[in-house]
């Protein structure tokens, strides 16, 4: 919960020494085997247990995160992705053959995963451990050199994290390069086979605009507006448990929280009733005093949520149902809940990224559907409802980087599910199997097993007998 450091000192040297060690060493990278990879990401596994308490306390420290949510929602995150490329990496790895089609007749076709090579990983600070090792245990799965840059609002986890990397890897395999928007920029300057950034739409614009220049693959893990809809068949009070605890986790700093909620009128009172009632419940009165509560990342941040609620007050205030608190100094901000905001106030324009959550009453489906396509596609959405007609709407009719039925944000760890944006929200996809992908270039592999081809009977000199063939192939084959 310290400001942020400004006017930083950016080692160049180390950035570009770091970057030719690794450079040298792709081609050692490329040839490791499954069974190579696997112990690498296995000492990953290991330095979630081995690190454990150091992690707990680094996140603390940083943001009083409580123990148990950095266990479940930061190093368990990390265990099971760990896990998934160990059981998974031999058959993610292995050609993968694909149909001949018949004018390609005695020939075979294979997809072989290749390693993209030099990655650069930049992580946010909302789950900085998750979010710098997610990415780290795909691109070691898919055979790449990784340099990191963890977040600098973070700044004792961000240490740890290098501490770490040092602990397990050789610097020509992974590094870490500690700093803040200017250390990013310079490494930004670099030549990467791909970059894997996590954070803001905005500074995802900048990553694209600098991976141009080198015509660097991206992937962009963005952030935006989740919506949650919760229709008059939904069970509402299940609905309210899983909302408060999928909002009010990490003080609802998560890329996929629940930005707004949409719920049908004739629901709304039993539903806010057994909303506020949840997060008494868990975070009792005053939730600057719960143990489970963490705090906001830094002041800065508290501000801007704080200016959000003021927002509020001075143009709605009897709009605030729950909570409207803050003490920026110690970086609390209370859950908070607004019932009705006109769509001009910025909590329901920007990203909240924090705890506070607007509520809208709604009559007809159709409505939420065409508000939620003029906005930016979402990373992520909700759906409470137990109508077939509302979830094929909500499905067929809607665009989101996920969606999740009668659940809250538990979607990301599931590793069989591809996680990640669309336009807005980002752009190519993480975890597990679509994580390997993401580090791997599909290198398509023919092979011919017969001294001829059709083909060769189109073949420069054209005769007449090559119009004949050329008519054929273009009717038949
Ligand atoms: P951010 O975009 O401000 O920063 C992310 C990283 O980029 C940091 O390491 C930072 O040092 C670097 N950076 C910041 N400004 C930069 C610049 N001008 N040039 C180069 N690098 C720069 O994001 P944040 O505040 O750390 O995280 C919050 C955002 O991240 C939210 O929008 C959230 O939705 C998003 N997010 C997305 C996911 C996901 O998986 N899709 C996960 C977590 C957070």
């Amino acid at each position: 919960m310290e400001d942020i450091q400004t006017n930083e000192k950016v080692d160049v040297e180390r950035i570009a020494s770091l970057l030719h060690q690794q450079r040298m060493h792709k081609p050692a990278m490329l040839r490791l085997s499954a069974k190579d990879r696997i112990e690498r990401i296995k000492r990953i596994k290991k330095a979630m247990f081995d690190y454990r308490e150091e992690i707990q306390d680094a996140m603390y420290k940083d943001f009083k995160k409580p123990p148990v949510e950095v266990d479940m929602t930061e190093i368990y995150v990390i265990i099971n992705e760990a896990n998934d490329a160990i059981s998974n990496i031999k058959k993610w790895m292995r050609p993968q053959r694909v149909p001949t089609p018949i004018n390609m007749l005695g020939t075979s076709g294979k997809i072989k995963y290749e390693a993209k090579g030099n990655i650069l990983i930049i992580a946010p600070w909302n789950f900085p451990i998750n979010l710098v090792f997610g990415p780290l245990v795909s691109a070691i799965a898919a055979g790449n050199t990784a340099i990191i840059k963890p977040s600098e609002f973070t700044p004792h986890t961000s240490t740890l994290v290098e501490k770490i990397i040092d602990d397990i890897f050789n610097k020509n395999e992974v590094a870490v390069i500690n700093g803040g928007v200017e250390t990013s920029t310079e490494l930004l300057k670099k030549r990467f086979d791909h970059i894997f950034f996590t954070g803001s739409p905005k500074v995802g614009k900048i990553v694209m605009k600098a991976a141009a220049a080198h015509l660097t693959s991206v992937t962009l893990e963005l952030g935006g507006k989740s919506p949650t809809i919760i229709d008059k068949s939904a069970n509402i009070k299940q609905a309210a448990k899983k909302i408060t605890v999928g909002k009010f986790i990490n003080s609802g700093q998560v890329c996929i929280s629940h930005d707004y909620i949409f719920v049908h009128r004739s629901k709304s009172e039993v539903f806010v009733k057994a909303f506020k009632e949840n997060i008494t419940s868990i975070y009792g009165k005053d939730a600057s005093t719960s143990d489970s509560y963490t705090r906001i990342v830094n002041r800065g941040n508290a501000k801007r949520l704080a200016s959000l609620i003021d927002e509020v007050k001075e143009k709605a205030g009897d709009k605030i149902t729950y909570g409207g608190d803050y003490d920026i100094e110690n970086c609390y901000v209370s859950p908070t809940v607004i019932l009705n905001p006109d769509n001009d106030l910025r909590v329901m324009q920007e990203e909240i990224f924090g705890p506070i959550i607007p509520i809208i009453e709604y009559d007809d489906i159709d409505e939420v559907i065409s508000y939620i396509n003029k906005g930016e596609i979402p990373l992520a959405m909700y759906l409470f409802s137990n109508s077939s007609t509302t979830i094929q709407k909500i499905r067929d009719y809607t665009n989101s980087g996920s969606l999740n039925i009668n659940e809250t944000i538990i979607h990301f760890n599931n590793s069989k599910l591809p996680f990640g944006g669309n336009s807005n929200s980002g752009m190519g996809k993480a975890h597990g199997y679509f994580g390997f992908k993401a580090f791997s270039h599909e290198k398509g592999i023919l092979q011919q097993h017969l001294p001829f081809s059709a083909i060769d009977l189109v073949m420069p000199p054209y005769t007449k007998a090559s119009k004949f063939w050329a008519d054929i192939f273009l009717k038949y084959f």
